[in-house]
Order: structure tokens, then sequence, then C-alpha cells
């Protein structure tokens, strides 16, 4: 088997002096769907910010794709790609909110590829392409946040909630761009979610947390 994208070794987080996260090992594979699952203040949230790197543990080593302390890396910290229950959109067109990223990092007209993103989201992009940020329901603008990380082809996206208060039409697009990311680009995905059907429909495995520790499967 091939090595792991992510090995934690003896990861430990606190925030003012108090542990809320304490995972001793733990290898996520490329490719593989992860789901991640806990009551709240489990540590769902801080593992999947080691996760991005946009938090580094006060002990041990999150290593990616056999580099340790690879958040200090800001090519590594680009192949990864964060989405949270409450996505923030810029206050201008769905087709400039989903090329921003692509702009940022230099790449030309990008037209194609943003209108391929919102299809894999389930946004026609002859309706969506030039509607305002203000013109969206909550599932939409969801949507719209995914297809924005979607179209750097990330290595790995971590969906924190991403389905919380959403509409059905919109969680079940979202299964569905999570699934065509990884056949498309062999995208690794970790997935938070308090729908566990959901995650058992998309995830090969979830991880179960409760007080900052992973509970072994029973
Ligand atoms: P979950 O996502 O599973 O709800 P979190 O990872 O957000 O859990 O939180 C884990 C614990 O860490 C909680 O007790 C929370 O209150 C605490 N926590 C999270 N972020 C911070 C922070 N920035 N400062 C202090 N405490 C925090
Ligand atoms: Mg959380």
């Amino acid at each position: 088997m091939s090595m792991p994208l992510y090995q934690l070794r003896d990861v430990i987080q606190e925030y003012g002096g108090r542990e809320v996260l304490c995972v001793p090992e733990l290898d996520l594979p490329v490719g593989r769907i992860t789901g991640l699952a806990g009551p709240n203040g489990s540590g769902k949230s801080t593992l999947m910010r080691l996760l991005a790197f946009l938090e580094i543990p006060l002990r041990g080593v999150v290593r990616f794709a056999g580099n340790g302390n690879a958040g200090s890396d800001c090519g590594v910290r680009r192949e990864v790609s964060l989405l949270t229950q409450e996505p923030y959109l810029l206050k201008r067109s769905v087709a400039a909110n989903v090329a921003y990223g692509l702009k940022v990092r230099g790449h030309g007209p990008s037209k194609e590829r943003v209108g391929h993103v919102l299809e894999m989201v389930g946004l026609d992009p002859k309706l969506f392409m030039h509607r305002a940020w203000y013109e969206l329901s909550g599932g939409e603008a969801q949507r719209v946040a995914l297809a924005a990380r979607l179209v750097l082809q990330p290595k790995v996206l971590l969906l924190d909630e991403p389905t919380a208060s959403l509409d059905e039409v919109s969680v079940e697009r979202i299964h569905h761009a999570a699934m065509a990311a990884r056949e498309q680009w062999g995208t690794t995905l970790v997935v938070v979610s308090h729908d566990m059907g959901w995650l058992r429909n998309m995830c090969d495995e979830i991880i179960h947390l409760r007080g900052g520790r992973i509970q072994q499967p029973s």
C-alpha cells in the first residue's frame, strides 16, 4: 500500500491550557473519504484546522505526503481546502467568486473551469454564472463556495458541517460533488456531519471523536 497522505503522531492541541484534542496515531490514505462524527465540542473542527494547516499542534506532528511540519510550507497549504458551515462569499457575481482563487494563482481565462465546477455542484452555469451573491439561497451559496474550492482541484477537501441547515437538494449535490472530485482528481476528503446516514452513504470510514479522542469501533 502507498504511503498515507496524512500521518498524525502524538498530536495534542490545547486552548488556554485545556487539552481539546489528543490523537496518538491517525493515518489518512490518498483518495479516502473519511467521515468525522461526534458531539459538539468533541474536537472535530480543531482536527480539521490542523489538517488544513491553519493551526499547528502544541505537541506532535502532522505529516503531509511524508513531510513533517508541512504547515510551514505554503505550497502544501494550497493543496488543502477547507469549507465551513458559514461560507464566505465576495460581494460579487457567482462567476467572480468561483474564479477568484484561480485569479490570485495567476491562471488565465477560466470560464470553462468555472462552468465545469458549477455543474459539479448542480448549478446550471447559464442560470447562475452572472447571479449576484445576494441572489442565492443558503444552499446555493454553500454550493458556490464549494465550487470556488473545487475549481482549484485540491488534493484535499475538508468539509466541516457543510450541510448544516441546508435544503435536501443542496445536501445531495454536495455529496455528489465530493464523489466527483475524488473520481476526477483523486481528491482525499474529510467530512464532518451530524447526519450519520449522509456520512455513511459517502464515506469509506467514519471516525468518532469524543472529548478530543478517537473512539475505537466497538
Ligand atoms: P467541535 O467542532 O467538535 O464542536 P471544536 O473543535 O470546535 O469542537 O472544539 C473543541 C473544544 O475546544 C471545545 O471545548 C471548544 O470550546 C474549544 N475551543 C475551540 N476553539 C477554541 C479557541 N479558539 N479557543 C478556546 N477554546 C476553543
Ligand atoms: Mg465544529
